[in-house]
């Protein structure tokens, strides 16, 4: 299928990057959900032929493409149902933090090995204690000479475990009422005492991705690792929440074109009554109201990524897109699911990985109930 975001270059990549995740991710998935995350090897190999940081300015080793790359290669991903390699939090939200705030002299130092998959980054905002109330989050940087002495805990970050770089969004002036004393602070966890990784946590679906608790118990970080102005680190994060959400959205459609096109191959093959499913008028009506609903969420999606690579995405329509796709997704793949019989229950059916992985969803990169709170602040 042909975006009208995408191009000859764009449409392209989409079709290199689901060759890559069929040859390279998918016949590896149950070794990395026995891991809980995928080899080091696949971030390497998918640095290697341009898939990670491919927004990222080539001066500091990403590709030098827009948007509408992480859309394809997110595509190409979510196409195939690999909801293991963390590239969305790596290249499309963790590089832009660091391009976007970073001095020239982080961007060349973390950029590079982002991009080749020597460096696996991950952000660190949600505590135990506070999820949707970022306000609230009580780990500290206190600077200390010429260094911050980090401490804290962090829970379910994506790619924690495997992190090289974790992006902590941090109080380093506890006693600055507000968000005012919020900053971010990189930590490279190499050779880092008293940074720990805690549990792989145990989660419904995305078995294969890499989601940890995180640990930080006097960690000392150079002060050159903040990252942007002392103090900015919540606007900071607002700022990045239009991407972060979309990517989501761009992710979601994938998964329900992917959904849609099982349950029609599956009913049109599966014999019941002397016919198929498919004859019966039930799955016909069923698949019929998904494949609508699948056109305008694509059609949706499709015109907030142009909008996007135009920097014309505001922040409501993001939290549109965020929670009402993955509200559709929800609903499409649930509606899939139903026509699989038992069959749909089992784990070595794709449709019973999206329902599982898809869940999350409405949870994660906000709350859909919090993204509805944001879009009546506008009405
Ligand atoms: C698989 C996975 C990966 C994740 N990856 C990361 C990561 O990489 N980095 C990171 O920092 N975090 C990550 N998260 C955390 C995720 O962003 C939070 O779980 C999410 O923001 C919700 O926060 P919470 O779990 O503390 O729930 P809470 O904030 O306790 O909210 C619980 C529920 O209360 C309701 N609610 C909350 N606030 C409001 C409101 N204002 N109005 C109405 N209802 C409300 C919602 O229904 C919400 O689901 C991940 C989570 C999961 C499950």
């Amino acid at each position: 299928m042909t975006h009208p975001w995408a191009d000859d270059e764009t449409a392209a990549l989409t079709g290199m990057a689901r060759k890559f995740f069929l040859a390279e991710s998918v016949p590896h998935r149950e070794k990395a959900e026995a891991n809980k995350h995928v080899d080091r090897e696949l971030w390497r190999k998918a640095g290697s032929v341009g898939l990670l940081c491919a927004s990222i300015p080539e001066e500091y080793g990403g590709g030098g493409g827009t948007f509408a790359h992480e859309a394809a290669i997110q595509t190409a991903q979510s196409s195939v149902g690999d909801t293991g390699f963390g590239n969305s939090v790596h290249s499309v939200i963790c590089a832009h933090y660091i391009n976007a705030y970073g001095t020239d002299e982080q961007k060349r130092r973390w950029l590079p090995g982002m991009a080749s998959g020597d460096l696996v980054c991950a952000i660190a905002m949600t505590e135990p204690g506070c999820g949707s109330d970022l306000k609230a989050l009580r780990t500290t940087a206190i600077q200390n000479g010429d260094e911050f002495v980090v401490n804290g805990n962090k829970t379910f970050i994506t790619n924690g475990g495997q992190a090289d770089l974790v992006i902590v969004v941090c109080k380093t002036d506890p006693e600055v009422p507000g968000v005012h004393g919020i900053s971010l602070v990189v930590v490279e966890t190499q050779n880092a005492p008293g940074y720990s990784v805690g549990r792989l946590l145990d989660k419904m679906g995305m078995h294969a991705s890499d989601t940890a608790e995180l640990f930080f118990d006097n960690v000392r970080v150079p002060v050159n690792n903040l990252l942007g102005a002392r103090g900015k680190g919540f606007i900071q994060t607002m700022t990045q929440l239009p991407q972060e959400r979309l990517i989501l959205g761009v992710g979601g459609i994938a998964v329900m074109e992917y959904a849609l096109a099982e349950a029609i191959a599956y009913t049109k093959s599966r014999e019941a009554f002397g016919g198929t499913l498919f004859d019966l008028q039930n799955t016909r009506f069923v698949l019929a109201e998904c494949a609508t609903l699948v056109k305008v969420a694509r059609t949706f999606v499709d015109d907030c990524v142009a909008k996007h690579i135009q920097g014309e995405l505001d922040n409501v329509t993001a939290s549109m897109t965020k929670w009402w796709v993955s509200d559709i997704q929800g609903q499409v793949v649930d509606k899939c699911q139903q026509l699989f019989g038992g069959y749909g229950f089992m784990w070595e059916y794709p449709i019973t990985r999206m329902a599982a992985d898809g869940r999350v969803q409405r949870i994660y990169g906000g709350a859909n109930e919090v993204m509805k709170e944001l879009i009546a602040r506008s009405l």
